[in-house]
């Protein structure tokens, strides 16, 4: 059986076949079994975005699909960027761009002000289009400089540290990132019910 994720961005591709680790099923990108369609994520919820998109996919390839909406919500700016995180600075804004765009907006705002939350709503689609919901959240605060590598396409993890820690996301190993973040917890629900599903 195979689970197809339905998205092109492939810093995500990596971290949830790092999350998922061993399953039952085979898990594959949407680029990997040759659908190039952009989806147009026009929900108001991040749950809404991921259930377009999983069922999208799960519809096109008469199978089992799921997709993560995830983004961040800044305190001080009332949940901006929240389900705009990708395009929230402009639409050719890049990615290394997108963090030091963010500093600017917060750079009057102290350091007691400036938590946020990483949210990510993750989907699965059965291929007779039942769906599934799963949840994750990571709290944290934005710092007043960038901070480590960036991955690809995590364009916040340079200036977002998680609660209880000293460090950015980027300057934390796959590993440990994925056992703090907002995707890990959303994706390891997921897994204990495909284990349940699927079991080997
Ligand atoms: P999506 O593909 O619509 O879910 O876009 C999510 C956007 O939120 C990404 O393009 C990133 O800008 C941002 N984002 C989500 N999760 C993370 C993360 O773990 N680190 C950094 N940025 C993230």
């Amino acid at each position: 059986m195979r689970l197809v994720i339905a998205t092109h961005n492939k810093g995500k591709i990596i971290e949830i076949k790092k999350i998922l680790g061993k399953l039952n099923l085979e898990l594959l990108g949407m680029d990997e079994v040759g659908i190039a369609d952009e989806i147009i994520e026009d929900g108001k919820t991040f749950a809404d975005n991921a259930l377009k998109k999983a069922e999208y996919v799960a519809r096109k390839i008469k199978g089992w699909s799921v997709a993560d909406d995830s983004g961040i919500s800044v305190d001080a700016l009332d949940g901006a960027p929240g389900v705009y995180s990708a395009r929230w600075a402009g639409q050719d804004v890049s990615d290394q761009e997108i963090p030091i765009r963010l500093l600017d907006r917060l750079s009057k705002v102290p350091l007691d002000r400036r938590q946020a939350t990483f949210i990510s709503s993750v989907a699965l689609v059965s291929p007779e289009g039942r769906h599934w919901l799963f949840e994750g959240k990571v709290e944290g605060s934005i710092t007043t400089e960038l901070k480590g590598e960036a991955r690809p396409h995590m364009p916040y993890d340079v200036i977002f540290i998680p609660v209880g820690y000293q460090r950015t996301f980027a300057e934390m190993s796959h590993q440990e990132k994925n056992s703090l973040s907002h995707r890990g917890a959303a994706f390891l629900k997921l897994k204990v019910f495909l284990d349940k599903e699927f079991p080997s």
